[in-house]
Formats: structure tokens, C-alpha cells, sequence
């Protein structure tokens, strides 16, 4: 992409509402712009990177051989009546009448209508276990929408829907959700602890929520230190096998680790003193094992290999899919912008040109820009007749984890400059040998 062409309206200015460097960020960087409280329009860099965040999440789901679908974001308020939420969901509910005057609501969730859409298809154990999810916009009538996209009042939220014949397997289908979760984050570049929560409305007893630690997190975290380097990396997961996902659960969630909820002082100081932490965490995803209190409800049963009939062993389980743009910022950034994660850049590279108009700088920054193409990584080329210091600042506040720089002097030496932003350390070398780095970094990715 050619910066000429593109819909980048980066802020000067720093944004007054904005109460915390993401929210910052996100409109500085041109991602987002707020339309009423806690409802944004994705511009289209922030857009690109929810894009990628929810490719790593259909991935991850598929390796775990969930499946996905749709539900419409409005739903018949008689479907919630079934399971007496209508009534206990609040005011967060946003609640809408029709032009028949039928009520209807905009989900903050999607049980009962998975476990209708269960009812009406569903009839075996040999149909099961299944797993059906789907990536949409949820509406919850926050009181308080703040901090950009990480409370907002419209959000994206991937969730999934279990459904096994029995405790045992439902309870492999929650730790398979677990082992799929760690590593959605982990490929985000974010370290997202596993913590044992309570379980609130939607009810049930076995749930563990992910937080990613940041000062600016809602919740207080209560934890050993030593699960902060606790890492899934690239072992090879089978996901039929329940001893083998069973066991990894059972690494990640034996050191202490718990949310303000369910934190209990007498096992937290059993732990040494030295690795004994309180801090505030950002919750990015939350799963859930409910056993039967949706399909008894609502009468979602399937027959068994006796013959017998019993209601379906549910769970459910949720990533905050918007709310990981600010929770990934939360975690990676300085004072100069943002630093995506390669997983979750926007783009995995940008050219800044040192001197455009200059007929071999020029050609220089087109053969470069086809190269990466050639390679699938799409380049951000700063084309613009802006000073050089002008096109750093900006790379730096968009945050792309590489940058490569192309001017007059160097190409009389047939170099160019790559550089990280992390680490912020240049390298010099040919344009060919930048771009088979660049495709070497990311082939890893
Ligand atoms: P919270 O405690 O932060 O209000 P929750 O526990 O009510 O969240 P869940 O029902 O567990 O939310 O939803 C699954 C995920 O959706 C959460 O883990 C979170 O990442 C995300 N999420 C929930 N509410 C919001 C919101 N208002 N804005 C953005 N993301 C949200
Ligand atoms: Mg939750």
C-alpha cells in the first residue's frame, strides 16, 4: 500500500478524552473513531489489524476442530424468556421493539440461540462432541464505555459453544478451549494468564479467565510469578487426545493465579515471598463449563448409546476480539507509538523513501516494494513529500515492527537501512538481503 492512496488521518494532537496510552494510540494512529460512547467506526488500519487478530482466532479454532457459523446480532426476546435471562440480564441489555411490536434485543451473548439452533438439528451422542462458534458484534449497555475499544458498548467477541454427551467429555472440550486460547494469545505476541474466576450470570463452576498484566487492567490479579514464564511455544498439541490437553491445563493452572473474585490470602502466602505478586491484568477471554442449566431449560436433549435421552453437557467460551487491540497495545509500546507484534501488524513492513522525486530513489523504493510483494508481505511506502523525520515519527507511532529505509547515500553503497522498532537498531545491507530477512522473520510467524 502506497501511503499516497491510502485513509491513514493520524492525530497530531493528543486526544483529551483519551485516558490511557491505547485508547491514545488508536486514535492517534488513525484506527478508530469514536461515533457515540463505546460505539467506534474501524478506520482501516485498525481495521487490518482486527482482521488479523480474528484470522489467528479462526485458525486456532479450526486447529482445534471447532467449527464456525453466524448468528444475527438481533435476537427474539422470547428465545431469552425460555431461559428466565430476559428478566436477569438488566440494563445492559439493550432491549428494541419493532415495527409489529415485537421485542427483540441486540445479544450480549449467544446461549440461548446456539441451543435453539442445537434443539432443532441435533438428536444423537453420535452427532457429538461439537463445537460451533462464531466471530460478531455484541452490544452490552455498559454504564461506564471507557478506555477506547477495551469497554466499549458495541464490541467483536469470538464465541464458542460446546456441546458433549457427557461431564467428562465437555469437561476435554473446556480444557481444549484452554490449550486453543494459550496459544490465539501467544501467536498475538501476548502473554495472557489462565486465572480461576467466578463464574457471575451466565453461571457454572468450572471458569478460567485469560488476563493479559498491564497497570491500566480493571482487574486485581493475584499470582506467582513463575506462571508468568510458563509458555505452550511450538509443542505439538493433539487435540483428541484429553490425557495429553489434560496435562498441558494442568501446567497452566497449578501455580496460583487468580482474580480479585476467587483469591484466597492463606494460598496466596504459601507461596514464597519473593514470587508473590499483586498487580492489575486487562481480561482478554473467559471460558466457561455450565453442564446442563441451558439444555435442561430449553429442552435441548440428545439420545445416548442406551437409548436413554438426557439434556446436552454445554460450556461457552469467549475472546474479547476488539478488546485485544488495546489490551496488545497495553502490553507493547513506548513513548514514541505502538509495536505490533509481527502476528498482529497491519503491515509487516513499511518503507520510508528519504527522498522522493529523486528518479533512483524512487525506482529504488517500486523494486523494493514489488520484491515484498512478490514474497506476501505487503509493505506500508511512505511516498509522501514529507520530511524524513516527519515519516519516522509516523512509522514509529503505527508501530509496523520493521522499517526499511531507502536513500540516496546508501544506494550509492547498494544499501538500504533495516531497522527494528522494538529494539530500534539499524542494519545496513542490500535490498535483496532485507527482504529475504524480512520473509525469514515472518515465515515464523
Ligand atoms: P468484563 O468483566 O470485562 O465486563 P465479562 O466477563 O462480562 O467482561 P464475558 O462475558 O466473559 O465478559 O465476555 C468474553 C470476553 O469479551 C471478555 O473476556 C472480554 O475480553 C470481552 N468483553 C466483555 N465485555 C466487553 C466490553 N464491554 N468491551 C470490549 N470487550 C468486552
Ligand atoms: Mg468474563
Amino acid at each position: 500500500m502506497r501511503l499516497s492512496r491510502y485513509f491513514l488521518p493520524v492525530l497530531k494532537e493528543t486526544p483529551s478524552e483519551a485516558q490511557i496510552v491505547s485508547h491514545r494510540y488508536m486514535l492517534r494512529a488513525g484506527m478508530i473513531k469514536q461515533q457515540a460512547a463505546g460505539i467506534y467506526s474501524w478506520l482501516p488500519l485498525g481495521y487490518r489489524v482486527l482482521k488479523r487478530i480474528e484470522t489467528i482466532v479462526h485458525e486456532e479454532q479450526a486447529r482445534a476442530g471447532h467449527i464456525p457459523l453466524l448468528m444475527p446480532t438481533l435476537q427474539p426476546a422470547d428465545l431469552w424468556r425460555e431461559s428466565g435471562r430476559y428478566d436477569d440480564y438488566g440494563e445492559e441489555m439493550l432491549r428494541i421493539t419493532d415495527r409489529h411490536k415485537r421485542e427483540m434485543l441486540y445479544g450480549p451473548t449467544n446461549e440461548e440461540m446456539i441451543t435453539d439452533i442445537f434443539r432443532s438439528n441435533v438428536e444423537s451422542y453420535k452427532q457429538l462432541p461439537l463445537t460451533l462458534y462464531h466471530i460478531q458484534w455484541k452490544f452490552r449497555d455498559e454504564v461506564r464505555p471507557r478506555f477506547g475499544v477495551m469497554r466499549g458498548r458495541e464490541f467483536l467477541m469470538k464465541d464458542g459453544y460446546t456441546f458433549d454427551v457427557d461431564r467428562d467429555s465437555a469437561l476435554h472440550a473446556y480444557n481444549r478451549h484452554m490449550v486453543s486460547y494459550l496459544r490465539t494469545y501467544e501467536r498475538m505476541g501476548l502473554t495472557a494468564i489462565p486465572m480461576r474466576a467466578a463464574s457471575g450470570p451466565i453461571g457454572g463452576d468450572n471458569t478460567h479467565e485469560f488476563l493479559v498484566l498491564a497497570s491500566t487492567g480493571e482487574s486485581e490479579v493475584f499470582f506467582d510469578t513463575a506462571v508468568t514464564d510458563l509458555k505452550l511455544g511450538q509443542r505439538d498439541v493433539n487435540y483428541d487426545d484429553r490425557e495429553q490437553v489434560a496435562k498441558v491445563c494442568e501446567e497452566f493452572t497449578t501455580l496460583y493465579a487468580r482474580t480479585d473474585e476467587t483469591h484466597d490470602e492463606a494460598l496466596f502466602n504459601a507461596i514464597p515471598e519473593e514470587r508473590r505478586k499483586v498487580a492489575r491484568g486487562i481480561e482478554v477471554g473467559q471460558i466457561f463449563y455450565f453442564g446442563t442449566k441451558y439444555s435442561e431449560a430449553m429442552g435441548a436433549t440428545v439420545v445416548t448409546a442406551d437409548g436413554s435421552r438426557v439434556p446436552v453437557e454445554m460450556g461457552s467460551h469467549g475472546i474479547g476480539v476488539s478488546r485485544l487491540l488495546g489490551a496488545i497495545i497495553e502490553a507493547s509500546h513506548d513513548d514514541k507509538g505502538i509495536i505490533w507484534p509481527e502476528g498482529v501488524t497491519p503491515f509487516p513492513v513499511g518503507i520510508v523513501n528519504l527522498k522522493q522525486g529523486d528518479g533512483a530513489t524512487d525506482a529504488a523504493c517500486d523494486a523494493l516494494y514489488a520484491a515484498l510483494m512478490a514474497q506476501g508481505l505487503e509493505p506500508l511506502y511512505d511516498d509522501s513529500d514529507d520530511r524524513a523525520g516527519a515519516k519516522f515519527a509516523k512509522m514509529d507511532l503505527i508501530g509496523l515492527p520493521w522499517r526499511i529505509t531507502v536513500g540516496p547515500r546508501g544506494l550509492a553503497a547498494g544499501k538500504v537501512e533495516l531497522t527494528s522498532r522494538r529494539t530500534g537498531i539499524s542494519e545496513e545491507m542490500s535490498p535483496e538481503a532485507a527482504v529475504a530477512r524480512v520473509a525469514e522473520i515472518y515465515a515464523g510467524v
